[in-house]
Parts: C-alpha cells; structure tokens; sequence
C-alpha cells in the first residue's frame, strides 16, 4: 500500500475508533477475529445508507418488491445451490510461522497470476516460483488445501449441520413461489433484501472490507428466457456505479472488472464486478451476474416443486432467468468514509470533516445554546431542537464554546449547526453554520423548517 493511502487507512479505522463510528468487537477481550462493531454514529451512517439503497432500488420502482428472510435456511437449500460442495477458496499455511492465507490472494500478489479456484496450479506455482511468505521471509508452505466457507451450527430436533448463510439470495429464490403467489408482479421484476450474510473466510482484514460477518444488499431480477438481456445488464451496472456515486465515490475511482469467459460458473453468461479504488487498491465493492436459470432450476429439482411462472401475455410458462446485483454494505461504508474524510487547514490549524452527502450524514442538524448556564438560551434551544428533530436527526450540544462545537460536528460530517444566542431572544432568528462553506447566516425561527427542508431537498 503506497505511505499516503496507508497513513489514510490508518487515520480512518483510529478515527472511526474515537468518533462512535466503528470500534474493534469484543475489545475488552482481547478483540475477536477482526469483527468489529458500528457504534452510535457508524449505525446511523449504515441504517441511513441501506435505507438509501431501499428507496432508490426497491420503493421507487414498480417493479421491485423487497423481503426480509431468515439467516438459518434449510439446509437443502444449500446443498442444491451447490455452496456445501463448492463455496470454497484455497488456503496455504507456512510451515515456519504457521501463518494461514489465502493461496490464490498469496500467489496473485507475488506473481500478478489469477488462479483462483485452480488448486492443482496453485500447488505448482507456490513450489515452482518460489514465493515467500509475507509474514517471515521463508518459502516453505504446506499443500494448498480447500476450506469451505460456510459457517456451521447445529439446531435442535435438525439432524446434521445447519449453515449461516453465506450470502442473502438463497433467501431470495426460496420465497420466488411465496412472492409470485401472493403479489400482483410480472415479469421483469426483482425481488430485494438486506441483510447479514456470514463466511468463514481465511483471511479477513482491511478492517471492514472484508469480514466474517458483514451485510449484503441483493437483488434478484427475474426476466424472460428470450428477452434480450445485454442492454439490462449494462443498465443494472450503470445503476450500481450510480450507487457508488451516490456515497460520494469519485467517478474516476470505479472501475469494471469483467470476468474472463473461462472463469465463469457454467451457468453465468456475464459477471462484472464495480471495482473502487481503496487505500489499498481497486478492489471489488459490487457485483453483478447473469446466473441463467441455475438458481430456479436446482432449487425445483431439489425440492419437487414447480417454480416455473405463466406469462399471461404471451401465454407461455418459463423458469425465469436472473440478472444478480449483489452490493456490499460495509465495503459501501468503507467507501463512503474514504471520500469524506478530509483534513483542511482552517487559520492555522487541522479541521478534520467528513464531508458525506446530507443523505448519508448520522447527525443532520446539531443544536447549540451559546452558552449552557443561561436558562433562557437552553430554554430556547430546547424549543428548537424540538421543532427541527420530527424530521431531522438532530444533537443538542452545550459543551465548551461554540468553535469546539462547530469542530466536533465536522467530524462527524454534520451538514448544518444552529446557535440560539442572545439576540434570537429578541429577534426570533437563529445562526446557521455550514458545514463545508463554515459560512453562518441569520434565519427566522418561523423560516427554520422551510430552510432546511429546501437545504435537504437539494
Ligand atoms: P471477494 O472476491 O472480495 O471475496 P466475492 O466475489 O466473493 O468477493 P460476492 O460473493 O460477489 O463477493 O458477494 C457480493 C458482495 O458482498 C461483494 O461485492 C462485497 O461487496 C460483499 N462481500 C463479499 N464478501 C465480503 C466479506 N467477506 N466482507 C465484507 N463484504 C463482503
């Protein structure tokens, strides 16, 4: 990692540590296993970015629905989607400092090879390229071996394992029958769900880009076996980099990664990943693929039942093909906080802010009296903080002066403050400070609502 990006990783899992965004899991223990927490400002940041994605991909549209599914599936279902035998990546430990990683990711970083999912060639490189182990020099490693990914858990009166879901859309195809039964929905339409997805993956790391358990936004688009699909596709890919923008994503730190036809499942006809340039690289941050009618057409035969949907339009039956936008939610935290953070110089001194869009913002509006030991400006801050927070997300704030104030909400990316001092006793107005411009103005309290609605709609 170049000194710059690594110095900004750095200075955002520190900051995200001592703002309330995200703190190290299980910290008074010792931490656990690179899992991590969001704290009070990091769960606002995720329930309003989710809520984001739910309004764009699944409120706004006529042909969405969304649902909301267990995490413990039966575990047929994985069985038949092919995850019990193939949900699997390649680990390799160094037999001088025992360290464990992932073998495609080890060999890739060495010699730039992609052999993801190729064992055999794998085991040839590590011997015959002689890589050594990042950890302490050696080049001895033991046999490449598979691991499955899936985490495992047993529940009562179920015979055998029961698996943590490794992704949300098993969920998704399980209930196609439930959801064409019951709504009134035609093809094309998808169906959408957030939610946990948990994997045992060999190596997690660069704090929450890649987590054992980490949450997914997924959609499943169902259409027509003989309906042109390119264009769609292409259209579901601009969407998701639309997505990425959205969080405040440069346009020039997105990249498509298409995948090459031989590294395909037999059943995709096109997978591209929206790759985004971390402080570590570009790395995958969605995906989306033609998966076919694989997902319908095992879970039929596994099931025995009909999955199949009539067309009354054209009168015929058909398994629906499926286009899978897949989006991550803690890589899109991750970006988000990237390209907010800033440090600026401000008369002499650093002011850190987190300049994420008003949408994405945890705080929208902080409240200050000028000063905490004066009745009447607390009393009047109250008065304001109640007629801004129906609407608004707001903090009351009457520790230390104003400037800290100000300071303490660009941190956590507060888009506007308001200060009720003396004169606002007399003439009903209030000071609003911005917070990228930091330029205030007067506003009257009467206007206060309208303002900030028009602030906000912007
Ligand atoms: P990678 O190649 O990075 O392991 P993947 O191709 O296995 O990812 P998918 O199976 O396509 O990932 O999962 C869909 C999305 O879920 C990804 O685009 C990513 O945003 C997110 N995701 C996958 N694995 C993790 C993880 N371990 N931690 C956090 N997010 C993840």
């Amino acid at each position: 990692m170049a000194k710059k990006q690594e110095d900004l990783m750095q200075k955002i899992v520190s900051f995200c540590k001592r703002r309330g965004f995200i703190y190290p899991s299980s910290e008074i223990y010792g931490g656990f296993a690179n899992s991590y927490s969001y704290g009070p400002y990091g769960t606002e940041l995720k329930n309003n970015l989710k809520r984001l994605w739910w309004k764009k991909f699944v409120q706004d549209r006529v042909d969405m629905v969304g649902i909301d599914g267990p995490i413990l599936l039966n575990p047929r279902l994985w069985e038949a989607s092919g995850h019990t035998s193939g949900f699997n990546d390649t680990m390799v430990d160094c037999k001088g400092c025992k360290k464990r990683f992932r073998a495609d990711h080890l060999i890739e970083a060495a010699t730039s090879l992609d052999l993801e999912g190729d064992i055999a060639r794998m085991a040839k490189a590590l011997k015959e390229k002689k890589i050594n182990c990042p950890e302490c020099g050696q080049t001895n490693w033991t046999e490449p071996r598979n691991l499955n990914l899936m985490f495992t858990t047993t529940m009562n009166g179920v015979e055998g394992p029961v698996y943590l879901r490794p992704e949300t859309a098993g969920a998704i195809f399980v209930d196609f029958k439930n959801v064409i039964d019951s709504m009134r929905v035609k093809i094309p339409f998808g169906i959408a769900q957030i939610g946990k997805a948990f994997r045992n993956e060999i190596v997690a790391g660069n704090f929450i880009f890649r987590l054992r358990e980490f949450e997914q936004m997924e959609i499943e688009y169902f259409i027509d076996p003989e309906a042109k699909w390119e264009k769609l596709f292409d259209w579901w890919l601009k969407e998701e980099e639309e997505f990425a923008l959205a969080l405040g994503a440069d346009k020039k730190d997105l990249r498509r990664f298409e995948h090459p036809k031989e590294k395909l499942s037999h059943y995709s006809r096109k997978t591209v990943d929206i790759e985004y340039n971390f402080p570590f690289g570009f790395s995958e941050l969605y995906g989306l693929a033609h998966r076919g009618d694989f997902d319908l057409s095992q879970h039929a035969k596994a099931s025995g039942q009909d999955l199949s949907y009539f067309d009354q339009i054209n009168n015929r039956k058909y398994l629906p093909h499926v286009l899978e936008p897949t989006f991550g939610v803690d890589r899109s935290i991750l970006v988000a906080l990237c390209t907010a953070y800033h440090e600026e110089e401000v008369e002499g001194e650093i002011r850190t802010v987190l300049k994420f869009p008003p949408a994405l913002a945890p705080v929208k509006i902080a409240v200050f009296p000028l000063l905490k030991n004066k009745a009447e400006l607390v009393v009047k801050a109250k008065e304001i903080f109640d007629l801004l927070k129906d609407k608004y997300f707001c903090e009351f704030d009457d520790n230390g002066n104003v400037g800290k104030r100000y300071r303490r909400q660009d941190e956590i990316g507060t888009p506007y403050c308001v200060t009720i001092d003396f004169d606002t006793l007399e003439d009903k107005m209030v000071t609003v400070r911005d917070r990228d411009s930091m330029k205030q103005e007067r506003v009257a309290v009467a206007e206060l609502v309208n303002y900030f609605n028009n602030k906000f709609s912007n």
